[in-house]
């Protein structure tokens, strides 16, 4: 186990694995890479292996006091810097805490909880759209804490972009005395809005997306009520985002590709009077996410007609429609496949933009009979 608890990113898994074994941990990493991808994750991992009492090669051993310390996120070691409300008449230098509001702190302990349990979770507290001042003057504070026993001080600075101007100033400060036995880790999605001189300072860890396997495995070692046609799914609309994979969990996939599929069957059959109904209705209270996932699951299924119109089986992503999918082939022969998936994806596309939700559909719908019927 182990690293095994960060999805995918064999290579970061290797650097890091390494440079513990080679003793030559760097005093600063920079870890960056796309939203979603592991690099809290892995920041928490690599500061387990830095604190645990007996690692082998370079993995933790998951079983002593400092493991389960740093694992609950509650080792004194270890410090994860977030974005966080400030406090009314909080000033500079005050405990980055101490003028909260208990509801504050309590949704502060209430998300650090959540992290610990799940790594991949994206902390969002209200009201907290910056790193603020005095929880980067608050690290110093810690690396100047009597020393721990054993390990090393790990200090995680999530989100970094989100840093302001003199945050980002008090940590170049902090970066430029590396203190003994401390490493700070950066960590962005959008490395290129910190200042340079903060990147020149740390060691760069690049985080890359996602494979769709690995969201697969890790969709279904983690939620056990997760069926593997679900998992295929999830991970075909993640983008290469553990963090988007989860979130589509709690979302009935497999439901909502039937319900838009009833959608297409209606819209080639029945009048159009009917179908622009069904197209209201099925609207409801969607919100616009929720439309992009279910022209997302429509393309997928079309995509796989495509695919079995070439009697490629391999490719197939909805391995319990292939079936139905054969049918619908077999009826509409003379579809044009190819210009329905191009109108699905023009449609997707202006979903995020602010037009008429059933504009977009019922023009997507006279799009899809002329592919499909050729009339
Ligand atoms: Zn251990």
């Amino acid at each position: 186990m182990g690293w095994n608890l960060v999805i995918g990113q064999k290579r970061v898994k290797k650097i890091l694995r390494r440079s513990f074994i080679a003793d030559k941990i760097s005093h600063a990493y920079l870890f960056h890479g796309p939203e979603g991808t592991g690099k809290d994750a892995a920041a928490i991992e690599f500061a387990k292996v830095l604190n645990c009492e007996q690692p082998d090669h370079g993995e933790a051993c998951n079983t002593c006091t400092h493991c389960h310390r740093i694992v609950s996120l509650q080792h004194p070691n270890l410090k994860i810097i977030i974005r966080m409300p400030v406090g009314k008449n909080e000033k500079e230098g005050d405990d980055p805490f101490q003028k909260l509001e208990p509801k504050m702190i309590a949704e502060y302990r209430q998300a650090m909880a959540e992290k610990a349990s799940n790594p991949y979770y994206r902390i969002n507290l209200s009201d907290a759209n910056k790193i603020k001042i005095n929880s980067i003057r608050d690290i110093r504070r810690t690396i100047n804490l009597a020393r721990a026993e054993r390990g090393k001080k790990v200090i995680i600075i999530s989100e970094a972009d989100t840093m302001n101007d003199s945050s980002a100033n008090s940590l170049l400060k902090t970066l430029e005395e590396p203190a003994p036995n401390t490493v700070i880790i950066v960590t962005t999605s959008h490395h290129d809005a910190l200042l340079p001189t903060i990147i020149s300072r740390c060691q760069m860890v690049r985080f890359e997306l996602l494979r769709e396997e690995e969201i697969k495995n890790g969709i279904l070692e983690m939620n056990e009520s997760i069926d593997e046609q679900q998992a295929i799914l999830i991970a075909k609309m993640a983008n290469g985002s553990f963090h988007r994979a989860q979130e589509l969990v709690g979302t009935d996939l497999v439901a909502q590709r039937e319900q838009m599929i009833d959608v297409l069957r209606n819209i080639l059959v029945r009048s159009p009077s009917m179908w622009m109904r069904e197209i209201e209705e099925f609207l409801g209270p969607k919100d616009r996410y929720a439309v992009v996932r279910s022209l997302m699951l429509l393309n997928l299924w079309v995509r796989d007609a495509l695919v079995l119109q070439h009697n490629n089986r391999e490719g197939i992503i909805n391995l319990d429609q292939q079936e139905s999918i054969a049918k619908f082939i077999d009826h509409f022969n003379k579809a044009d496949l190819t210009a329905v998936v191009r109108s699905i994806e023009r449609a997707i596309a202006l979903v995020g933009k602010n037009i008429y939700l059933s504009l977009v559909l019922i023009n997507l719908a006279f799009e899809l009979r002329q592919a499909i019927l050729r009339q």
